[in-house]
């Protein structure tokens, strides 16, 4: 499904991922892991096609085609679909118009009309349960004063609605407590299929212990330097990345 090949970044003339290589196949969960600043988000941002990162080198296909050819915009109603680290508030935009337009967005691009009103309330609301989400939630602006734990929930409930090929989550489990990450890690489990992978961008493991990882990889310095299965996150939580350095290094 996604094919990244010697992929090189820049941000402002400093280099930040330097010679990338990573396989996604469908159905498979991959957890990238590493320190901070290692180039995890700038991954997901480039393969989404975020403005600001300058691709020196190397090539992403996503289902054999070239992503560099194509707009954010196209890439999203492709398939490919990354949740917001931070996610914005978009002043009196009601979020669920904006879950409707994105479908309706993505319905267009697959020459499809848009869901009847009925249809679309019907899985909203039944989705929305699934993350445990107020109905009163659906029509606040988008973002604006949802909590940390709301605005997690929401990127979950806009991957179940969109539906996406590849689902990349950056950070998910950042702020959650406990019963929030179990909504989240439930939401994510319930999007794994055979015909989709999802790219899980983890700082720490404990999101791993509610999401199995069908492989794990640990990102230093802008490219991985090793990767394993569900073990490895458990040998790194208890050992840290140094170790993994020294063994990239020798
Ligand atoms: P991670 O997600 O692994 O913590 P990032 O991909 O966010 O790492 O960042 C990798 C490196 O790139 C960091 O040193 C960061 O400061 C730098 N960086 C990322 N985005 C920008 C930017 N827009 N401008 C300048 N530097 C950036
Ligand atoms: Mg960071
Ligand atoms: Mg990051």
């Amino acid at each position: 499904m996604l094919e990244v090949k010697d992929l090189h970044v820049t941000v402002e003339d400093k280099a930040i991922l330097n010679g990338l290589n990573l396989t996604i196949n469908a159905g498979e969960v991959h957890a990238i892991m590493g320190p901070n600043g290692a180039g995890k988000s700038t991954l997901s941002a480039v393969i989404a096609g975020k403005d600001g990162y300058e691709v020196t080198q190397g090539t992403i296909l996503f289902e054999g085609q070239d992503i560099f050819e194509m707009e954010i915009e196209e890439r999203a109603r492709a398939g490919l679909l990354l949740g917001f680290q931070y996610p914005i508030e978009i002043p009196g935009v009601k979020n669920i118009y904006l879950l409707k337009a994105a479908l309706n967005a993505q319905r267009a691009a697959r020459g499809e009309g848009e869901i009847p009103a009925p249809e679309f309330m019907k899985l909203v609301r039944e989705k929305s349960a699934e993350m445990k989400m107020d109905p009163s939630f659906l029509q606040r602006a988008v973002n604006e004063g949802f909590s940390g734990g709301e605005k997690k929930r929401n990127e979950i409930l806009q991957m179940l609605v969109l539906q996406p090929k590849l689902a990349m989550l950056d950070e998910i489990d950042s702020g959650l407590d406990i019963d929030a990450m179990k909504v989240v890690a439930s939401g994510v489990n319930s999007l794994r299929s055979a015909d989709r992978a999802i790219l899980l961008v983890t700082h720490y493991q404990r999101l791993l212990n509610h999401i199995e990882p069908d492989r794990v990889h640990v990102l230093v310095d802008g490219r991985i330097v090793k990767s394993g299965d569900k073990e490895l996150a458990l040998e790194l939580e208890a050992r840290g990345y140094d170790w993994v350095l020294e063994e990239s290094a020798a």
